[in-house]
């Protein structure tokens, strides 16, 4: 039988399946319910949780690279003080 199988959840760090009720690591965030499949992937959620909440999308990413652009053009010219 399958049927377990839609049980099933995904760990948001390293994207391993994992059923729900057999994972005693959990953190709430608002109305979900994460899960983990490890200690290491539970504390990296809990350091850098935005990273891996749905917030942080396309727009979040678009944003992130216009700065290393930006800080490309600005940052890193031919050094002018020093001849
Ligand atoms: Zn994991």
């Amino acid at each position: 039988m399958t049927s377990q199988e839609k049980n099933q959840v995904v760990d948001p760090v390293c994207g391993a399946r994992l059923d729900p009720g057999r994972t005693p690591r959990q953190v709430r965030r608002g109305s979900h319910i994460y899960y983990f499949c490890s200690p290491e992937c539970m504390a990296r959620f809990n350091q850098n949780s935005g990273r891996y909440l749905k917030g942080k999308g396309f727009i979040a990413r678009f944003i992130d690279r216009l700065a290393r652009a930006g800080r490309r053009e600005y940052g890193s010219g031919r050094p002018c003080c020093h001849g």
